[in-house]
């Protein structure tokens, strides 16, 4: 895509009109990290801006093999079954674009995949969280744009992606395997902490009485824990996503989320604290891209660096100094 070949407005017509080819380019481009593509790609998103908003936007996380994509499979064949369109976008920052651990896999979700409602997008290469984070915000805009009204965003389950997806989706599932209780504990607390939900999936065969107690002590465990929300009780369900058990219930579930968090502002709360975090990280990062490149910078950086790293100098004040450097030129 050179800059002649990005016509922005018919770009926005196409993927306005929900046409796949479109909404694959208008991905593709907010993606690139070409200072032209990206002068096009603002452009994109502000002509798209007024048509987003309007989906349901669902974090979904999990260790691997925990069974994330046979439950979006499941779970996506149900919710296009009932007329909605899925878009499933992934945060993965050690993804590569090519057989990437997450979504690249051709073989995962092969179903969905066929399906004219649903729409797949593995995660955009990058080396950073933040890098990919951004890209996958704006892919989810551009679905919205296109008429996807159920958004998901799948991570990979350990790290920090969780928090990166918990602060761009409404809510938060987090999937776990049917096993003792010591399992809450294996996981990083702070991510059972941004559960709005949780599923005990393979609840079939031999591991249905497990999933069971499992269930029953994952809710009090969770009894522990302060609720996030007043309007909110936490749910731990069993499913299957094998045998589509339960994945009605968890669909359910998301629509009762939808209803006593939009009803009561909260979700629209939630969204405008995420867009100004959002505001203020690209603010902080695009500081700080300038002030490095800054002639007067370049050229002190690695003596104030040196110094720091040396115990010489404070952090504190080399910063003040940056920065005043940065402000008086
Ligand atoms: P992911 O790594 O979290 O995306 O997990 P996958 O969806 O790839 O599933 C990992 C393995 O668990 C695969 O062999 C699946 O067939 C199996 N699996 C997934 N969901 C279920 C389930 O509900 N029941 C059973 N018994 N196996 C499942």
């Amino acid at each position: 895509m050179t800059q002649q070949q990005v016509n922005v407005s018919a770009l926005a017509d196409g993927v306005a009109a929900g046409d796949r080819r479109s909404l694959a380019r208008a991905i593709t481009l907010v993606e690139s990290t070409r200072a032209d593509h990206r002068a096009a790609a603002e452009e994109l998103l502000e002509r798209l801006m007024p048509s987003t908003g309007k989906s349901i936007r669902v974090g979904i996380s999990g260790v691997p093999g925990v069974g994330k994509s046979s439950f979006i499979e499941s779970f996506g064949e149900q919710v296009t079954g009932k007329g909605h369109k899925l878009a499933v976008l992934a945060v993965d920052p050690s993804s590569k674009r090519s057989g990437g651990s997450i979504l690249g896999d051709k073989t995962r979700m092969e179903a969905l995949s066929r399906n004219r409602s649903a729409f797949i997008r593995p995660s955009p290469a990058g080396a950073t969280l933040g890098g990919v984070a951004r890209r996958t915000r704006e892919a989810m805009l551009v679905c919205e744009a296109a008429g996807f009204d159920v958004i998901l965003v799948e991570t990979v389950g350990v790290g920090q992606s969780e928090t990166a997806v918990a602060e761009m989706t409404d809510m938060f599932l987090l999937l776990l395997l049917p096993g003792g209780g010591d399992e809450l504990q294996g996981l990083k607390k702070g991510i059972v902490e941004l559960a709005d939900m949780i599923l005990v999936n393979k609840a079939d065969g031999d591991l249905i009485d497990t999933a069971k107690r499992s269930v029953a002590e994952y809710t009090s465990a969770l009894r522990m824990l302060r609720p996030a929300s007043p309007n909110w009780n936490v749910p731990v369900l069993s499913c299957s996503a094998r045998t589509g058990d339960g994945i009605e219930e968890a669909w359910q579930k998301i629509e009762a989320f939808r209803e006593a968090l939009g009803g009561s502002g909260e979700i629209a709360r939630r969204r405008s604290a995420q867009a100004l975090d959002w505001l203020w990280t690209e603010v902080g990062e695009g500081l700080i891209a300038a002030l490095k490149a800054h002639p007067a910078i370049v050229a002190d950086l690695p003596d104030v660096e040196r110094k720091v790293a040396d115990g010489a100098l404070p952090p504190t004040i080399a910063a003040r100094r940056l920065i005043g450097l940065f402000a008086r030129s």
